[in-house]
């Protein structure tokens, strides 16, 4: 028996068969489904669009929060697979910088810092961000993230860290004093630092992360940032429906 008018949501083939336990059958996906679990599954999805905590959304749907939690897990995998698809090299004028996410204590200029997580971010401006978790701020680990995710020939702006020493061999590069910007009105790491602030914010809700976890939560942060000017919901859904599909 079809379900008429309906088509399947993962495949788009029409002709779905509805089945004796009420999932439904799609003949071209060769899987089985049921409508109300992914109709469950897209209200979950749209409380994490919304930020709202996976505690939160558990109380509101009258989930179980384990349930809950292990979709919001899937949906940070799905957008760390979707963003390496999209990525495409930054280039022009870019931004590099590090900073570290996580711990109480303030560590001096966060380098260092006990119990925080270093994050290497670029950011090519008017344009996309990226990001990478890293275990050391050496300058061969963070040349290794310029080589494969910036144009070769780029115009760099980074503080006066000594890892940026040798920079130049891959580009023209700038060196912001932050005490000396005055006059040069290109001369900053605005963009990256603007970043920076909006990923914390967000990041400070989630406290009590694993610092083995950093990864997912920081991804979703450059996710949200580079889509920060489209409807987000729409592309979450197809990220979702991609990269973690729940068939059951
Ligand atoms: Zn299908």
């Amino acid at each position: 028996m079809y379900v008429h008018g309906c088509k399947c949501w993962f495949c788009g083939n029409y002709g779905l068969s509805r089945l004796a336990d009420k999932r439904v059958w799609c003949s071209a996906w060769r899987r089985k489904y049921s409508l109300s679990k992914l109709k469950r599954d897209l209200n979950v999805l749209y409380y994490f669009y919304l930020e709202v905590s996976a505690r939160e959304c558990a109380n509101e749907l009258s989930l179980s929060y384990n349930a809950v939690a292990a979709r919001y897990a899937a949906y940070r995998k799905a957008i760390v697979k979707y963003s390496e698809q999209e990525f495409k090299k930054l280039r022009g004028l870019v931004e590099a910088d590090e900073s570290y996410f996580g711990g109480k204590r303030k560590g001096n200029r966060g380098r260092g810092a006990f119990n925080k997580q270093a994050v290497f971010g670029i950011l090519e401006r008017d344009g996309r961000v990226y990001t990478a978790v890293v275990d050391n701020v050496s300058a061969a680990t963070l040349f290794e993230h310029i080589k494969q995710k910036t144009r070769k020939g780029s115009v760099f702006y980074t503080d006066d860290f000594k890892s940026y020493k040798d920079l130049k061999q891959y580009g023209k590069h700038n060196k912001v004093k932050h005490s000396k910007t005055f006059g040069k009105a290109h001369n900053h790491i605005n963009g990256i630092e603007g970043f920076w602030s909006y990923a914390k914010e967000r990041f400070h809700k989630y406290h009590g992360i694993n610092k083995k976890n950093y990864l997912p939560y920081v991804k979703e942060m450059e996710f949200r940032f580079n889509h920060r000017n489209e409807p987000l919901y729409p592309l979450l859904v197809n990220t979702t429906r991609q990269f973690a599909p729940k068939i059951n």
